[in-house]
């Protein structure tokens, strides 16, 4: 039986590891962290609707019910024989590598002043107490924010940034303390979000202007200050706690390695998912190029349809099924179940349609339901339906 190192335990590489396993092969998955963080549901952690503890997922859980064998390590240099880790262990006993390590962000002067709603588990989580220790206060400003990367336009990462501003206003809400707090979103883009479409737009200002949140677009950033943000017109936005989300980065294991990659640092695929020009190394999820239509963008279910078509041409250039080679460009569309805390919106956006669909009520209740789908169908406790 042909043997897939599957390298990172996030959305992508999980998908790959069962769908590979469902092919026939033999996998096993590396991953720094013993347990799957499930991105979507962590919106929810900064206002406590969540814990940490209810977005993770146990590899060693999912593996041991989805056939495939788990390690915990950390990657550190990817070569087309080798895979080496920090601890300094070699892997070379495998026929077919995936690479599924997620990206990094882009550094910002200051950067060590603000908190990002898309970081990792620990700093979501500081994220919590910096929320916390303001409502103790009684009051406070708060600025939310995302940047853009010229050279990666896919890899800009704004839905998180309003989901969590708008459960955060509903949250100061319900505690009675909305009017003590100043609330700003920032951006250097005329148009954050302009991606879903110019419908969306209208909506998310009609919702800025509702929930008396000040926008401020259109200006780049100069720094990050302990008290605020420096604009480059000097524009400073005072802010007692600055959540501020750069636009992804290449992972520096791809940056620092001989495989094929764009000037950003991401790798670069074929559409059937494989790295340019070799035969047996396939990339899936945010550490890839994404190839496509302009308002193209990284997500977890793009992260999916990536994982599966790389099984299906595997097993089809291994002849252990028939057929085409499947491309991940032909699936390119924007799925999101935005969430506002009380309620959401459902954004489409593909070719030829740009939806935004207001769902007051069941789209908070929709989204909370996937969650717990994603984790059931992950443990192979239901069979997959989205
Ligand atoms: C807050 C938030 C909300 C989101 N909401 C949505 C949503 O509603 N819908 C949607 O479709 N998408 C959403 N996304 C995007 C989605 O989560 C990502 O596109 C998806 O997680 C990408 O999957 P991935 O497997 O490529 O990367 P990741 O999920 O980032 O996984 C990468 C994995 O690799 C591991 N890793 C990294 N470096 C190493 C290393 N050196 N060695 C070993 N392991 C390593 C990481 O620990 C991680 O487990 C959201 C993202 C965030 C941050």
């Amino acid at each position: 039986m042909k043997k897939i190192l599957i390298l990172g335990g996030g959305i992508g590489g999980v998908e790959a590891a069962i769908s590979a396993v469902k092919e026939g092969f033999e996998v096993e998955l590396i991953s720094e962290r013993d347990y799957l963080f499930v991105y979507p549901v962590s919106i929810w952690i900064p206002t406590g609707e969540v814990r940490s503890e209810d977005v993770k997922i146990s590899l060693e859980e999912i593996a041991e019910k989805r056939g495939f064998s788990f390690r915990q390590g950390k990657v550190k240099e990817i070569n087309t024989d080798a895979v080496l880790l920090e601890d300094g262990k070699e892997i070379r006993d495998f026929d077919y590598l995936i690479i599924a390590i997620g990206q990094q962000k882009l550094k910002h002067k200051g950067i060590e002043h603000t908190l990002s709603v898309c970081g990792s588990p620990e700093e979501i989580l500081q994220i919590k107490e910096r929320l916390d220790s303001l409502i103790q206060n009684g009051k406070g400003k708060i600025a939310f924010g995302f940047g853009g990367n010229p050279k990666a336009p896919e890899a800009v990462r704004g839905g998180p940034v309003f989901e969590v501003m708008f459960n955060v206003h509903n949250y100061l809400k319900k505690l009675g303390i909305r009017e003590n707090f100043e609330l700003t979103f920032f951006a250097p883009m005329e148009k954050p979000g302009a991606r879903l479409g110019e419908k969306a737009l209208k909506m998310m200002d009609m919702m800025f202007k509702n929930m008396n949140i000040k926008k401020i677009t259109g200006k780049k950033i100069k720094e990050f200050r302990e008290d605020g943000v420096l604009l480059e017109d000097e524009t400073f936005i005072s802010s007692d706690l600055t959540l501020f989300t750069p636009a992804g980065d290449g992972h520096p294991v791809i940056k620092n390695s001989d495989l094929p990659k764009t000037e950003a640092g991401f790798l670069k695929i074929e559409p059937t998912c494989q790295v340019s020009g070799i035969e047996n190394i396939y990339g899936v999820g945010d550490v890839c190029s994404i190839e496509g239509p302009q308002w193209r963008a990284k997500q977890g279910h793009l992260a999916e349809v990536m994982a599966r078509a790389t099984a299906h041409n595997i097993a089809v250039k291994e002849g252990l099924k028939s057929g085409n080679f499947e491309t991940y460009t032909d699936h390119i569309n924007i799925m999101c179940l935005m969430d506002t805390g009380n309620g959401g919106a459902l954004a489409y956006r593909s070719d030829k349609k740009a939806v935004l669909l207001p769902l007051p009520v069941i789209g908070h209740w929709m989204k909370k339901a996937w969650g717990i789908y994603y984790r059931l169908n992950k443990l192979g406790k239901i069979p997959k339906i989205i």
